[in-house]
């Protein structure tokens, strides 16, 4: 997790600067199959304590999940019916950010071809959307909102530009109410969030800028307001 600091204005001018206590987290990564292995490293490096996550029960003991890319209708299938219907209510009261195959979990409505969906975000997503040509591309977007650090009073920056790892991305073909488009790729919303529920089309977890992650980590840590 990142480190929050308070800045204390001592006599004479001086400011110190104070570690503020952080509460402990525990974040899920779900580990049937796809690129866990980037998100636990990502995380830790943010000093997020990771367990891999391969059984239903062990959800209770995480404080948010990360689903993350991979193929959408495997994770369906090994997560089989009594794993989807747990997983729906977990992403019901906990913070949960899905990537890529991720994201086509959490979205309400998934087409091409149709699929079911978490329904945690009210969004309309369209799995390999890009074509053959730009399978799998990097590409410069727009991050919204990001905080400079971990302290959740710091204002949100300007949109910024940011690299996005794309690999046979999803679509967010529409956009429903209660819905904030935290990043964009040309006109294309590619990162959003809705109450605990957020979700990105491409992979943060393959590029070296760490703020999605650590977007996801802050509302873990302050729950969705
Ligand atoms: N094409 C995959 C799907 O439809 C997603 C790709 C990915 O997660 N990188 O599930």
């Amino acid at each position: 997790m990142s480190v929050a600091f308070a800045k204390i204005r001592g006599t004479a001018g001086v400011e110190f600067l104070f570690r503020l206590p952080q509460p402990h987290m525990t974040i899920g990564v779900l580990a049937l199959q796809g690129d866990f292995d980037a998100h636990r490293h990502r995380l830790e490096e943010l000093g997020a304590e990771v367990v891999l996550v391969r059984k239903p029960e062990q959800l209770d003991q995480i404080d948010g999940l990360v689903i993350p890319g991979g193929e959408s209708g495997t994770f369906l299938k090994l997560l089989g019916k009594e794993g989807f219907e747990k997983l729906k209510q977990f992403v019901r009261v906990k913070p949960t950010f899905g990537t890529c195959a991720g994201a086509i979990l959490l979205a309400s409505e998934v087409e091409n071809p149709e699929q079911h969906g978490l329904g945690a975000l009210n969004i309309r997503i369209r799995r390999n959307a890009y074509g053959r040509q730009v399978d799998s591309s990097i590409r410069e977007g727009k991050l919204f909102g990001a905080r400079t650090s971990g302290d959740p009073h710091d204002g949100a920056l300007p949109p910024d530009a940011i690299e996005m790892v794309f690999i046979r991305a999803p679509k967010i073909v529409h956009v429903g109410e209660g819905v904030e488009v935290l990043a964009t790729e040309g006109s294309d919303p590619v990162a959003v969030r809705q109450g605990r529920a957020m979700a990105a089309t491409f992979h943060p977890e393959l590029s070296e800028d760490t703020r999605v992650h650590r977007a996801f980590l802050d509302l873990v840590r302050n729950g969705a307001d």
